[in-house]
């Protein structure tokens, strides 16, 4: 049976992936919807051969071709959020970056059956929210990042136990072997290669500065309710061991396979039912050895902010977020180093008082106030 899927973020990697299973399988899905930011060619091209429904594009371009006029199309701020409700779209996978994706994520709660969720900044600030509102509606988010979709495959094996421990794997990012004394001066071109997948340039950044792991801790906290104690980290440079899940009797359930994000985005897709989308098969005699290694917080200082921040909780994690998004922007137009990332983070995140999140509107004035703190930071 053919579904229907939305992509937000259709021309960002993780949406090009979704579209690639989708090409694959036209009786399966039908991508009824796609929207972008800004790169207004580069979806046209993606509209032309998918036919959607409806289209949208939050920076609205100077004309719009005669052939692509088959197609509704919203543009300007929030548009993948509003362009849900004429779609029709029974999944939708938001794989927008950063904390614009909550939007998107929160309406499609309201108009889709399923969420397949690759933003995990919406869960990062909008977490308990986000997930009451899934629970009350009774939708599931179905996770697409792939630690949290190793998880959630090991988690089919779990039966009626509760898992004692969640273990997190890394890559360690594109510096995990820089000199330490050379770090605070690494530049976008050395943290922009990353050693075993290909992503959008933020979480790139975020990989390298580990960042991206403690957000990944906040968000499994969320989605599979676990306190953050028991959610640990290992760097684990081959990026084979995907995540694994512990057991009260110490069994430790593994995902493996090899550093391909069609693995986890197609098994969102498919759920509950595995695609073959050709993945090259797991070649165990050419590993000469699988490797795990604690986290060094000097090394990686974002990573202990994160976990300070959940453990701080209300608008903490908001605060982070949004100081990172606008410290990251201005890393990767050489207004900053690499080390004032984690400075201008750790700053921001001192000067604002935490407080209570009860509705999405203290999110976003939470997230308002810290990119506008980060922002007087790096003036400075
Ligand atoms: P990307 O930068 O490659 O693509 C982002 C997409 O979102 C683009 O299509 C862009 O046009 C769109 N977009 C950006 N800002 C927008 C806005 N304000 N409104 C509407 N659309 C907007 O990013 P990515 O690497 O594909 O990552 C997307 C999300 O998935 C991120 O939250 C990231 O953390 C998560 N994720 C990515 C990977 C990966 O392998 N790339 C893995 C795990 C999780
Ligand atoms: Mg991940």
């Amino acid at each position: 049976m053919r579904r229907t899927i939305a992509i937000l973020g259709a021309t960002g990697s993780i949406g090009t992936q979704a579209l690639d299973i989708a090409r694959r399988y036209p009786d399966h899905f039908y991508p009824v919807c796609l929207t972008a930011h800004a790169s207004a060619e580069k979806l046209f091209q993606l509209v032309r051969e998918f036919r959607p429904r409806v289209a949208a594009l939050e920076i609205e371009p100077r004309e719009i071709p005669e052939d692509v006029k088959f197609c509704q199309w919203i543009f300007g701020k929030n548009s993948s959020a509003r362009v849900l409700a004429e779609s029709g779209a029974e999944d939708a996978l938001c794989a927008i970056v950063g904390i614009a994706g909550l939007d998107a994520v929160w309406t499609a709660l309201d108009h889709c059956q399923r969420v397949l969720l690759a933003n995990k900044e919406a869960l990062v600030t909008g977490g308990n929210l986000v997930m009451e509102k899934a629970a009350r509606l009774n939708k599931p988010l179905l996770p697409v990042d792939s630690e949290h979709s190793a998880i959630f495959q090991c988690l089919q094996g779990a039966g009626p136990n509760r898992p004692r421990r969640l273990i997190l794997t890394a890559s360690g990012g594109a510096l995990r072997d820089f000199p330490l004394e050379n770090l605070y001066y690494a530049t976008p071109a050395d943290v922009l290669k990353h050693p075993t997948w290909v992503m959008g340039k933020k979480i790139t950044v975020d990989c390298a500065t580990m960042l991206n792991k403690g957000l990944e801790v906040i968000e499994a906290h969320y989605l599979f309710h676990m306190p953050v104690e028991k959610i640990h980290v290992t760097i684990h440079p081959q990026s084979v061991v995907h995540s694994m899940v512990e057991f009260e009797d110490g069994a430790v359930l593994a995902q493996m396979g090899n550093p391909d994000m069609r693995g986890p985005i197609g098994y969102a897709m498919g759920y509950p039912h595995r695609l073959d989308y050709q993945a090259r098969p797991l070649d165990f005699a050419a590993f000469s050895q699988l490797t795990f290694q604690a986290p060094d917080l000097k090394r990686y200082p974002c990573l202990g902010l994160a976990l300070e921040a959940i453990r701080a909780g209300g608008t903490a994690p908001v605060i982070l977020n949004g100081a990172n998004e606008v410290a990251v922007a201005a890393f990767l137009m050489e207004r900053i180093p690499f080390g004032a990332i984690a400075e201008t983070v750790e700053k921001t995140l001192n000067r604002i008082q935490t407080a209570p999140v009860r509705s999405i509107e203290d999110v976003y004035a939470a997230d308002a106030l810290a990119r506008k703190t980060a922002e007087q930071f790096l003036a400075k």
